[in-house]
């Protein structure tokens, strides 16, 4: 297959928290469109595993990483595994995030709020760091994509649930548009997808896990989403078929 959505055969492709839900739908979608993946997670080895396995019994090439990627050694560390083990990078998916139990503003605490800005916010910076050190011509990079994954919380502010986490992918969502026109003149393209709810594990660290089978016949869609769903707009993203794109947001949420 050779349609502009396919890879060449030379991209190398690093999922963030790719061991379940959204990053992993994004792994095994990318190895099926020929990109080399690497798998990275943080303490979940046998979901990484697993998902890595799946790529390989298909066919593809892939390798998980474990690293905090809260963490600047551990990222330069995941980046460095990278650059050895399946060549240049050509394209970073920010999707790790994490939010919290179900609260009111004024029942968040300091520590919780720091936890919130480095899962979501620290980590895509310095994720994004490394990659553009690697992609911009400037550094002698040959260009690449970045695909941050946030959240249309950040839209909508997630009154009365986590107004945190809503704001750290406003922060996400401000990271995406500075940073692609810092990088535009440079070879890099950097967007990001905002889903809605999608059916993963994610709900159940707010202390719902049925959150999305409760709201669901209120969504304009009267359904939530697959992560599949949101790895398609994510695949389309990093492919040549968004190439005059840039700075953009593309709303995976069903209407909401
Ligand atoms: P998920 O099922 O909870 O999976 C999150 C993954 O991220 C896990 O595999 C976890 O790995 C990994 N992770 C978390 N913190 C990490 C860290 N510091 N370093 C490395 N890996 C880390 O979540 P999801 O629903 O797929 O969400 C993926 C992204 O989509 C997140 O950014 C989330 O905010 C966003 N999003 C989700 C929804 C939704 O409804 N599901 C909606 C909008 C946006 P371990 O298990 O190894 O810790």
């Amino acid at each position: 297959m050779t349609d502009s959505t396919s890879a060449a055969g030379n991209e190398v492709v690093l999922i963030t928290g790719a061991g379940r839900g959204i990053g992993a739908a994004t792994a095994l979608l990318a190895a099926r469109r020929g990109h080399r993946v690497c798998v990275n997670y943080r303490a979940d080895e046998a979901a990484a595993t697993a998902v890595v396995e799946a790529i390989r019994a298909a066919g593809g090439t892939a390798l998980a990483v474990r690293a905090d990627v809260t963490r600047s050694a551990e990222v330069e560390r995941l980046f460095a595994t990278v650059d050895a083990e399946l060549g240049p990078l050509t394209a970073l998916v920010n999707n790790a995030g994490t939010l919290e139990k179900q609260s009111r503003l004024e029942e968040i605490d300091e520590d919780r709020l720091n936890r919130i800005w480095a899962s979501n916010i620290t980590s895509a910076f310095l994720c994004a760091a490394q990659a553009v050190r690697r992609m911009s011509t400037r550094h002698g990079g040959a260009g690449g994509t970045i695909v941050n994954v946030s959240s249309a919380a950040s839209r909508l502010g997630s009154p009365n649930e986590y107004v945190d986490y809503a704001a750290a992918k406003g922060a996400v969502d401000s990271m995406t548009r500075g940073l692609a026109l810092e990088v535009a003149a440079e070879g890099i393209r950097v967007n990001a997808v905002r889903p809605g709810l999608i059916h993963t594990d994610i709900h159940a660290l707010g202390g719902e896990p049925g959150r999305v089978d409760r709201v669901a016949p209120d969504l304009p869609m009267r359904r939530g989403g697959q992560p599949e769903e949101v790895a398609e707009a994510i695949l389309f993203l990093i492919s040549p078929a968004s190439s005059y794109m840039t700075g953009g947001f593309l709303d995976v949420a069903g209407g909401r």
